[in-house]
């Protein structure tokens, strides 16, 4: 391959980076750019998958693709953890490698701090860390009376409607066991509706259908610390067998030593997605798009992938030397399941209006299928 063929340098293989390396090569063939991946894991998972291994109806194994797929697209992955990102001086630093760039694209993900809840480690589970899924699994199955505590720890998250979903499929699993009577199920949320970010009226949609299911909505529970069976808010506590914890998120450590972000921050960006620095790119849940002075782009795949295609075609227009002015469009849709085999979706539009348009379609059959192909397509296309 010649020296002088442009270098994209993709840092994390998930969502975006998966969705920018792929639309690329697309366009253009590996006598035109040369694409490398890095990324500390060997493989991609749809984020929702993981409700799945919870319920009981997917194991890790047969809900991952290897990016080592990513060869059969002459898309370079190299599987190592990436330790300092020097933008003055454009060198990558891995375990073993110093990378250079022609362009970047920062797609490292928000990493999951449960470690900023005194307490939370010690005595709750991780309801977002795969690692945990199967062990989750097992402690609803054994579980015949009691009460789940399922709380959100922090904002932002990833994908707001996620930690709702997970408490109706935990009511189908209590239900389907025949102990659902026994079992409580109490929702503690630091904000005062249920899905801030897509307004009011769905919120309340999403409260009538969590209610409906006897799952019980606590708003405005900021948690303090947890103790043994025990959740401290700042006025209150709350008793449970089981927490389940969303817990706060940050960004990758090595995003603050480069100065991208202020602590406990994501990497600020507009709709182009650019950074300060020329031909960075940063997109995803590392990131934060504002929409309006007090909201930003949720963290879910599908604006990470949105984002990704945004900086995958002006990263082709400038290696064709054409103007570079797509703009992330905002738009996207997440799909909830309902624990009765259908499920609803909510589309969203950041950037309808002064405020984001947003929808809830009824739930169906037909939406539950659409989420299976969603995963379907991902894991096919990109690996
Ligand atoms: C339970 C659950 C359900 C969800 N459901 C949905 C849904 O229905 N729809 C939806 O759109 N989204 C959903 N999401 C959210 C979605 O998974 C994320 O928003 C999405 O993965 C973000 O994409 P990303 O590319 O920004 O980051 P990620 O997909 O997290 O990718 C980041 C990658 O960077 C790598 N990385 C980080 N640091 C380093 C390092 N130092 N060295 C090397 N590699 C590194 C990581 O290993 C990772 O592979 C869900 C998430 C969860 C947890």
């Amino acid at each position: 391959m010649s020296e002088d063929i442009p270098h994209v340098l993709i840092l994390g293989g998930g969502f975006g980076g998966l969705s920018t390396a792929n639309e690329i090569r697309k366009s253009l063939s590996s006598s035109q750019v040369k694409i490398t991946v890095i990324d500390k894991k060997n493989w991609f998972m749809v984020g929702f998958a993981k409700l799945w291994i919870i319920k009981g109806t997917r194991t890790f194994e047969n809900s991952t693709g290897s990016l080592s797929g990513l060869a059969k697209k002459d898309i370079d992955f190299i599987n190592e953890e990436i330790l300092q990102i020097d933008l003055e001086n454009k060198n990558i630093k891995t375990n073993t490698k110093n990378l250079s760039y022609d362009y970047l694209v920062i797609s490292m993900g928000a990493v999951l701090a449960p470690q900023k809840i005194p307490g939370l480690v010690e005595n709750g589970m991780n309801l977002y860390d795969y690692r945990e899924s199967e062990k989750i699994h097992d402690k609803i199955k054994a579980l015949k009376s009691g009460t789940i505590a399922i709380s959100i720890m922090g904002m932002p998250y990833k994908c707001p409607p996620a930690p709702f979903e997970a408490s109706l499929l935990i009511d189908s699993m209590l239900r389907d066991a025949g102990v659902r009577e026994s079992v409580q199920i109490h929702f503690y949320s630091p904000a005062p509706i249920t899905l801030p970010a897509a307004g009011p009226e769905i919120s309340r949609q999403i409260l009538d259908l969590i209610s409906s299911e006897k799952i019980v909505f606590h708003e405005s529970c900021k948690v303090t610390k947890v103790e043994p069976n025990k959740l401290i808010f700042k006025d209150s506590e709350a008793n449970f067998d089981l927490l389940l914890a969303i817990p706060p998120h940050v960004a990758p450590d090595v995003i603050y030593e480069s100065g991208l972000a202020k602590q406990d921050n994501f990497i600020p960006i507009n709709r182009d997605c650019k950074t300060p620095y020329d031909n960075v790119y940063a997109i995803g849940d590392v990131t934060s798009l504002k929409v309006t002075e007090t909201m930003a782009v949720p963290k879910a795949g599908v604006f990470a992938e949105g984002e990704g295609l945004t900086v995958a075609q002006n990263i082709i227009s400038k290696i064709q030397s054409k103007e570079a002015s797509a703009l992330f469009d905002g738009k996207g849709g997440c799909f909830i399941e309902s624990g009765r085999e259908t499920a609803s979706l909510i589309e969203v539009d950041m950037f309808s209006g002064d405020t984001p348009s947003t929808n809830l379609t009824e739930s169906t059959p037909e939406h539950l299928d659409e989420k299976l192909q969603f995963e379907k397509d991902r894991l096919s296309k990109w690996l």
